[in-house]
């Protein structure tokens, strides 16, 4: 923190040093934009989820000029993926046949740093522990926006950038609201396979049942990660927090039942939030949000950390145009989010309608309901 100590002005202030907040940076200093701070509530050092993403991610590496420096992290290749979906049968899409190569299967918390570095390699200011706390506006000043924290000195700026994820803390304090489109809930458990071949499959399996769906991948360090998408209200009556239940229903499932039985049952599970939301609006004046601070997307897509790269990339012109007197882009980057996140839901409409095999069951009613 001592940077700030000397420096408490800028004319970006990132909240949230996620993939969104570090992109946005990134391509901020990319365009010329140099006075940038990114304050970060954590410290990079805790597990995370959200590790598969597509090969069309390169193209956005490449736009932030770190697809060298990404390609030498030596994150797992994703070489395909099965899928129980809609019939019996487990389908193949394999990677091979894509012109733009294979998809990866992240180590997040290793990835997450990566981008936090090539913001601050470039010249970027990022805080660690630094956890927002208010955020006042003064009018007619050259630095409107006064941004508080918790136990740290406050810093003034011309522009504001919600990245702090899902809870979008900054854009709300702006009056910003969260629609909600869909709630569900994933319930995680990592298994160390260093004695066992399964890490040798490079491919995610994904698997739907009567209560939602399984996801299983292979993660770096030797680990497989296993978890169960459903809704809260499930997860209440089949108790699905517990361990044992949550593995006896892993050890029901058609196929991947035989890939995780020779795994002890995990000693204990952990569980996240995964919405479909979009924030109302994503962005106004001198503010606006990033990656999932301005929508969130099931995780069926596979597409969290690609739209937090590419929603860096396109607010990083809209802040540059705004800092230059030019504000329409600010209504034309509230727009993108919009339509973005309306293909989305069609993409993921047409999706869960492909699974016709439980119309009485209350996850798969909810899901070709909305
Ligand atoms: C179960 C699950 C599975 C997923 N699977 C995938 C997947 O396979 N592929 C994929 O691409 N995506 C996946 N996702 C989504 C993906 O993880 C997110 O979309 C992605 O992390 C969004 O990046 P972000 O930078 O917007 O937000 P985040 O990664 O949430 O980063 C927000 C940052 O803001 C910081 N912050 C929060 N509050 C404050 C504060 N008050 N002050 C300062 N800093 C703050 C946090 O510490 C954090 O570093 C999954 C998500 C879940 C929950």
């Amino acid at each position: 923190m001592s940077a700030i100590d000397n420096n408490r002005e800028f004319d970006v202030v990132i909240v949230g040093g996620g993939p969104a907040g570090a992109a946005t940076g990134i391509a901020l200093q990319n365009i010329g934009v140099g006075k940038v701070f990114v304050a970060e509530a954590g410290t990079y050092s805790k597990p995370k989820i959200g590790e598969s993403i597509p090969p069309d991610t390169r193209k956005l590496f490449q736009r932030l000029n770190i697809a060298d420096a990404f390609e030498l992290q030596g994150h797992e290749p994703c070489l395909g993926s099965f899928s129980c979906w809609g019939s019996e049968q487990l389908g193949f899409n394999d990677n091979l046949f894509n012109p733009l190569g294979a998809g990866w299967h992240l180590d997040r918390r290793r990835f997450d740093k990566f981008m936090a570095d090539q913001f601050t390699q470039g010249g970027g200011l990022l805080a660690g522990e630094t956890r927002f706390a208010s955020v006042s506006v003064a009018h007619n000043a050259t630095y409107p926006f006064q941004l508080s924290f918790d136990n740290q000195p406050p810093v003034r700026c011309r522009f504001v950038v919600d990245a702090t994820g899902q809870p979008a803390i900054v854009a709300r304090k702006f009056g910003a609201q969260i629609k909600m489109q869909d709630a569900m809930l994933s319930i995680a458990a990592y298994f160390d396979c260093k004695d066992t071949d399964l890490n040798a499959l490079k491919l995610t399996l994904l698997e739907a049942i009567n209560l939602g769906w399984w996801y299983c991948a292979s993660i770096p360090n030797n680990q497989l990660v296993v978890s169960l998408t459903t809704d809260a209200t499930i997860a209440k009556e089949y108790a699905l927090k517990d361990p044992k239940n949550w593995f006896a229903l892993l050890n029901q499932t058609a196929h991947l039942a035989g890939r995780v039985n020779t795994l002890a049952p995990p000693a204990h599970l952990h569980y996240w939030k995964t919405p479909s939301s979009l924030l109302n609006p994503p962005a106004g004046n001198g503010w606006l949000a990033v990656g999932d601070a301005a929508s969130c997307y099931d995780p069926i897509s596979s597409q969290g950390v690609y739209k937090a790269l590419a929603t860096g990339l396109k607010a990083a012109q809209a802040i540059a145009d705004w800092l230059d007197n030019k504000p329409n882009t600010l209504g034309e980057y509230r727009q993108y989010i919009g339509n973005e996140f309306i293909n989305y839901l069609t993409q993921r409409e047409y999706f869960y309608q492909q699974e016709q095999r439980w119309q009485d069951a209350l996850f798969w009613q909810q899901r070709q309901a909305s």
